[in-house]
């Protein structure tokens, strides 16, 4: 038995990389959600944010169930996933247009890494040993 978790997956919703089983993600009679998101949690705000970026429900619906859930990580989400979310949430400045005139968007990619760190790194340092 070999229990040699390598990173195969990434979460569609906030990047982090995990191992999960192929030939479970095979299995199309349930949903596999393993194969999409890391955790079952992530799964749900995925599943939220792509119904409403495919207009399968509408902002106030997405709204409705993302209450429901847990978005205390949601800063660690990618790129996407945050701009839909703060989309789902735009009703709230909805009588003030924003004019994208200086779009100041703070961008720090070194987030996302010392955010995986923990992660993979140790993932590496097993493999450099082979
Ligand atoms: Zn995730």
């Amino acid at each position: 038995m070999e229990h040699n978790k390598k990173i195969n997956h990434w979460c569609a919703l906030c990047g982090i990389g995990y191992h999960a089983c192929d030939s479970c993600s095979k299995e199309k009679t349930i949903t596999p959600w393993r194969s999409l998101t890391d955790t079952v949690g992530h799964y749900k705000v995925f599943m939220v944010l792509r119904d409403y970026k495919n207009k399968v429900i509408s902002r106030e619906k997405a709204q409705e169930l993302l209450s429901g859930l847990d978005l205390s990580d949601k800063e660690s989400y990618k790129d996407n996933a945050k701009s839909v979310l703060s989309d789902i949430y735009m009703i709230n400045t909805v009588d003030k247009p924003v004019k994208l005139t200086n779009k100041q968007r703070g961008r720090k990619p070194v987030q996302v890494e010392s955010k995986m760190e923990n992660e993979s790194l140790s993932e590496e340092i097993e493999k450099s040993e082979e």
